[in-house]
């Protein structure tokens, strides 16, 4: 019987996976997506398939998922796979919504995962979490965006290689190589780089990129709407790519430490880079000049045209986005997750708490008080100090 598939979420990654999937082999691939009207709509807008194009290589694919749907019982009871595509900040309603339907042996993704999916994963899923293997990625394969809802999306970019870390419950047996199957869900590229264990992706994962850049862009920002677009990589001044090493150096230091400190394995951090090799390594040739981090942002190709998040401003003009995923999702489900790693070791992270501090304002919460993570909205965030985690053995959930 063909292995059935369901994608949970409608927003541009859940068009763009889901309609790949449904193109392979052997798949049934089915749409649930709890959000508004957005399962009605795309099933009156996709007729005869939803199109996926690749701007880069001008070609598409057309495919259709068999059902659209924001029923968990229509199609959650008879999953293999479960790919939970929406951002970080809906994980908890979607989690909530498919486990009541879920069975043993069933094979969860986050695409992307964002850091802390591990440890919300196996809180919520409490006991059944032990019945499924998960599977965490450390970003979205695609740079991708929805053309016409329920009917076309396009890939703008796909990734080169993309890490992920399996984490197998002690009583789960899925019945299928969940990495082959994965790798033939996704295509050819991004080539999956398996890491040893969800913590290493939480800490390599290069969210930690945004919100400094933010910082660095808009703190001394005078209210007043801008005239033009601010480009957001390749803008990049002295101050930024310093608050951005130090950040980097802060996330090596604390992964050093969780190395150093952990009983019970030998833990691999080499997937962990610091973000001058990574941006080297990741876009090669693309950066024309690699001799600062501030010349390898400024002259990366693939930055071209990337501009700030910006709203319009009423008369005329913009303004900065706050609300956008370089804050909104970054800040409470990327910075606060590593500052919560940190404190579990011991480590202090000067540069992490000025931006999170600076962040939390813009969002209207509050996360960490000086430097200590008892912010009265810490709950809204993935610390792991919220799931109960205190030690770096429980940080290991996968061992
Ligand atoms: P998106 O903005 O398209 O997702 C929005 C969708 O999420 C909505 O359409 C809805 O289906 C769902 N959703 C939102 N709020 C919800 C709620 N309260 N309850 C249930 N569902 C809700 O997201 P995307 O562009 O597909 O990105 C998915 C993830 O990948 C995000 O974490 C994003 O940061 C990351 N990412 C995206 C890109 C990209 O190019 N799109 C690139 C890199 C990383």
């Amino acid at each position: 019987p063909p292995l059935k598939i369901v994608v949970c979420g409608g927003g541009n990654g859940a068009h763009v996976f889901s309609t790949l999937a449904a193109t392979r082999a052997n798949t049934d691939v089915s749409v649930l997506t709890i959000f508004e009207d957005e399962a009605e709509r795309w099933t009156k807008s996709m007729k005869d398939g939803v199109m996926v194009s690749f701007t880069a290589a001008s070609n598409q694919v057309k495919s259709r998922p068999s059902l659209v749907t924001k029923d968990p019982a229509a199609v959650i009871p008879r999953a293999d796979v479960i790919a939970v595509v929406v951002p970080s900040y809906a994980h908890a309603p979607v989690l909530q919504a498919i486990l009541p339907f879920c069975r043993p042996n069933t094979f969860i993704v986050g695409l992307p995962a964002h850091a802390g999916f591990d440890f919300q994963f196996t809180h919520i899923f409490g006991s059944k979490a032990k019945e499924c293997t998960l599977a965490v990625f450390e970003t979205l394969p695609w740079a991708c965006r929805i053309i016409e809802y329920g009917a076309h999306a396009q890939v703008l970019g796909t990734k080169e290689r993309v890490g992920a870390a399996l984490l197998q419950g002690e009583n789960s047996n899925v019945p299928f190589d969940c990495i082959a199957t994965l790798q033939q869900l996704i295509g050819d590229k991004p080539k999956l780089k398996m890491v040893q264990n969800s913590l290493v992706v939480n800490l390599m994962a290069k969210t930690m990129i945004h919100p400094p850049i933010m910082y660095g862009k808009w703190r001394n920002w005078d209210g007043k709407p801008v005239k033009q677009k601010p480009l957001f990589y390749q803008g990049m001044d002295d101050a930024q790519a310093d608050l951005l090493t130090r950040v980097s150096d802060e996330v090596l230091l604390i992964s050093q430490t969780v190395k150093d400190k952990c009983n019970k394995i030998v833990l691999d951090i080499s997937p962990i880079t610091h973000i001058q090799d990574w941006i080297k390594e990741y876009y090669g040739d693309q950066v024309k000049d690699g001799s600062s981090l501030k010349l390898s942002f400024q002259t990366n190709q693939a930055y071209n045209g990337l501009v700030h998040p910006l709203k319009d401003a009423e008369d005329g003009g913009y303004v900065p986005d706050f609300s956008y995923r370089y804050v909104r999702e970054d800040v409470p489900f990327g910075l606060v997750v590593l500052k919560g790693i940190a404190e579990i070791v011991d480590v202090s992270t000067p540069a992490m708490d000025t931006v999170i501090s600076w962040a939390q304002e813009k969002l209207g919460a509050e996360y960490i008080v000086g430097a200590e993570l008892k912010g009265r909205d810490l709950s809204q965030t993935r610390a792991p100090q919220v799931f109960g985690i205190q030690t770096v053995d429980q940080l290991m959930l996968s061992n």
